[in-house]
């Protein structure tokens, strides 16, 4: 049985470490949520969570033995969720207290917690920048009240998202705002007129994600007895092309795929750390965790999370060859990060970048990727899915279905 405890303990703390913390709690179950969520929550519940995680942090930090000689440089830490706002500022403080069993904070270290827009959450952000955290990202998804009740999710007021922006901004706090591209009944209209809307209030960061409904979400699920409509395909392209165009009019550019900042400052931090391929450390239940070569998945749930903090125990495990971490550095970068320095590659993999650098050099060829010096990028956004195929030829099946999925 994979032991996550012993994994952790291989662990070299020489180099620098992200968190990421998975916290449930959400009040209600949006359409297209594909994350582990629990609606029905009391403060036992919450308390239960809490302590489970902070024994998680203690056994990790037992297994490796940690003490202030030999502690990990903790980079950046994320909140997501779930609705990470459903806890307190000194219980998001509790944990990151406890965070101190494995490692050090960096002195620039990125605390970032996602939070749901509720209407008095503007009211708590000061006491949540006095427990550490130093950036919000908030789901808004959709101005229009229409497009959010098609999702099951409440309407946003436009005023509520611009108070707590302001409030973000004069406490010095980064702050990033998610809009969805195309939600069940969205408009190319509507949804350029969320964004223009966004700019206008102008958070630090903008995320535009894409519309999923995977197996696990309930839109996959109820797609067959709910119809609606969509945008077709080649009205998101469209609607993508004019939204990046407002985008840069405003003095956003683009640092990572679908991510968009007006300055490197506001670049998010755990993010790129999770495209470049680093550590990152899993915690609370449904986490994923990518340590050394293994992929893995926390137990799906609190109730089985808190039975196998004693044994170490995970849902889901993935040891990838060295030619495989080759190929997943090769895909986020092209895919995420939007370009790949092949040399860097093939310093960093030896021997095993080779079927990779092959791939690329036929993806090259065939005009899907263009290369410019040492650094190859996808030539046109619509041949993404070809060079995922392409070059998500794993060793291990689990690992290309995870990815290209
Ligand atoms: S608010 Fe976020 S975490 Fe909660 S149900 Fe909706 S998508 Fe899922």
């Amino acid at each position: 049985m994979f032991d996550r405890y012993q994994d952790f303990s291989q662990l070299s703390p020489c180099n620098p470490l992200h968190v990421y913390i998975h916290v449930p709690f959400c009040p209600r179950k949006c359409r297209f949520c594909i994350y582990y969520t629990i609606r029905q929550y009391s403060d036992y519940t919450i308390n239960s969570y809490l302590q489970a995680v902070i024994s998680d942090i203690n056994r990790l930090a037992l297994a490796h033995n940690l003490d202030s000689e030999s502690s990990f440089l903790l980079t950046s830490i994320y909140f997501g969720g779930g609705s990470p706002n459903v806890l307190s500022a000194s219980e998001i403080g509790i944990l990151l207290d406890n965070l101190n069993l494995i490692g050090e904070f960096s002195a620039d270290a990125e605390i970032s917690m996602e939070a749901f827009p509720e209407p008095d959450l503007y009211r708590n952000l000061i006491d949540y920048k006095h427990n550490g955290v130093n950036r919000i990202s908030i789901g808004v998804q959709d101005f229009n009240a229409s497009v959010l009740a098609a999702s099951r999710r409440p309407a946003v007021s436009r005023q509520d998202v611009k108070t707590l922006v302001d409030t973000c901004k004069n406490l010095d706090l980064q702050v990033n705002v998610d809009l969805i591209l195309g939600l069940p009944t969205q408009t190319r209209s509507g949804f350029l007129g969320s964004l223009e809307q966004l700019l206008a209030i102008g958070p630090n960061h903008i995320s535009i994600y894409r519309y999923i409904s995977g197996p696990y979400s309930a839109a996959f699920r109820l797609r067959e007895s709910e119809p609606f409509t969509k945008l077709e395909r080649g009205e998101l392209i469209e609607t993508r092309i004019a939204a990046v165009g407002m985008l840069e009019h405003a003095g956003y550019h683009e640092y990572a795929a679908d991510h968009f900042v007006q300055s490197v400052a506001s670049q998010c931090m755990h993010e790129l750390a999770e495209w470049r391929g680093e550590d990152v450390l899993g915690i609370g239940p449904g986490s994923q965790s990518f340590l050394i070569n293994h992929l893995y998945r926390q137990m799906p749930n609190l109730k089985s999370y808190r039975e196998h903090i004693s044994d170490g125990a995970v849902s889901g495990f993935v040891a990838l060859t060295n030619t495989d971490l080759c190929r997943r550095i090769a895909l986020l970068g092209l895919t995420k990060l939007m370009s790949l320095n092949v040399d860097l590659l093939q310093l960093r993999f030896e021997d095993s970048a080779y079927s990779v650098l092959k791939d690329i050099g036929r993806l090259v060829g065939g005009g899907y990727l263009r290369r410019d010096g040492d650094e190859v990028r996808i030539t046109a956004s619509e041949y993404m899915p070809r060079v995922m195929f392409e070059l998500s030829n794993f060793a291990n099946p689990e690992l290309r279905q995870k990815l290209i999925s």
